[in-house]
């Protein structure tokens, strides 16, 4: 790990502590927590994780401004804003929509972080993006691009190290699971390279939160490509393939960013035992998933499960609506 340059954009490690409440309000299993809610860039998220990797390179590549895209309420967009604007770079961001009549949430941050907002329509996957480096370009600016969600081989590494990080933390406390929410691949593929640097066997659970609507490439065949990338530039003789991959398609409901029943259980019953925030989108959705694996004995009783917090909590505000 000690090749890659990193860009300190956090506060780390952050919290891994029991959720006693929460368990017992479930049933039998032991159900513990990673808080990278907490990393402490505007507000956090599992992005400042990935960031630190992918701006060092934007830092030694010698780029004069930071592009990327994103949903509305993107969390990835914001914790870049907040990166480049820590290290003096102009941000450029490509949001799928249009400019809301009211700006809340993660967009306020955007715009309180300086970054310059290009609306995108039906796009929130960057596809403008190509259109943007060449007119910067021709401005005589030096773009550097972080990919949708920052998932590369790069910004796996910050989940890479961050079971290292988990392993100093767990010390004799034995896991079985680890649940999360997986989107854009570059958490699960690090995740996946990390664990068996630190050699433990607990399953790697990711619930997919968004539809897989790539026509290029299937999001479980993104996550393995990351994986085995991530592993070489690594110098790790280990590869990975769909077999060693564990994302479960069932929660996925009315699709990205549509909050059900399922979602404002999760979030009431954790808010309610434990006074932790969930987020709409992504971990409400996943702690939904790890509640009903659970319930339905999927995950057994005597499990002791990590929910790995990937933070998203601004999106909250923007959402009050569909919770309350
Ligand atoms: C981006 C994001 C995820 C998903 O992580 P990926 O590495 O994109 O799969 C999960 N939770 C939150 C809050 C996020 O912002």
């Amino acid at each position: 790990m000690q090749r890659f340059n990193r860009q300190a954009l956090g506060f780390f490690p952050t919290p891994f502590h029991a959720l006693p409440n929460f368990s017992a309000a479930l049933g039998a299993v032991d159900i513990y927590i990673k808080r990278d809610d907490l990393t402490g860039l505007a507000m956090g998220g599992n992005k400042t994780r990935k960031l630190e990797y992918l701006l060092a390179e934007a830092v030694s590549q010698g780029c004069d401004c930071i592009i990327t895209a994103g949903a509305i309420q993107s969390n990835h967009c914001r914790q870049t804003a907040a990166a480049a604007a820590l290290l003096s770079l102009p941000c450029h961001l490509l949001l799928g929509g249009h400019k809301p009549s009211k700006v809340n949430g993660n967009l306020l941050l955007d715009y309180l972080l300086g970054s310059t907002i290009h609306w995108q329509g039906e796009n929130r996957k960057g596809e403008g993006i190509p259109d943007l480096v060449a007119r910067l370009k021709q401005q005589g600016l030096t773009p550097y691009v972080v990919p949708y969600g920052g998932s590369n081989k790069v910004g796996a590494l910050g989940y890479v190290n961050a079971m290292q990080e988990l392993q100093q933390q767990l010390a004799n406390t034995s896991i079985s699971h680890i649940v999360f929410a997986s989107s854009s691949g570059a958490t699960h593929a690090g995740m996946m390279v990390g664990k068996s640097l630190v050699q433990q066997d607990y399953q790697i659970v990711g619930i997919n939160i968004d539809k897989d609507e790539n026509a290029n490439k299937p999001f479980k065949q993104v996550i393995v490509d990351i994986a085995n990338e991530t592993a070489q530039q690594l110098d790790l003789a280990e590869r990975f393939d769909l077999h060693d991959l564990d994302l479960r398609d069932d929660y996925i409901g009315q699709g990205y960013g549509v909050v059900g029943s399922a979602e404002q259980e999760a979030i009431s019953l954790l808010a309610q035992s434990e006074g932790i925030l969930l987020d709409p989108v992504y971990t409400g959705r996943a702690m939904a998933g790890l509640i009903h694996l659970v319930r339905s004995g999927q995950i057994p009783a005597s499990a002791k499960v990590l929910f790995w917090h990937t933070g998203g909590n601004p999106a909250l505000f923007a959402y009050a609506d569909a919770l309350t």
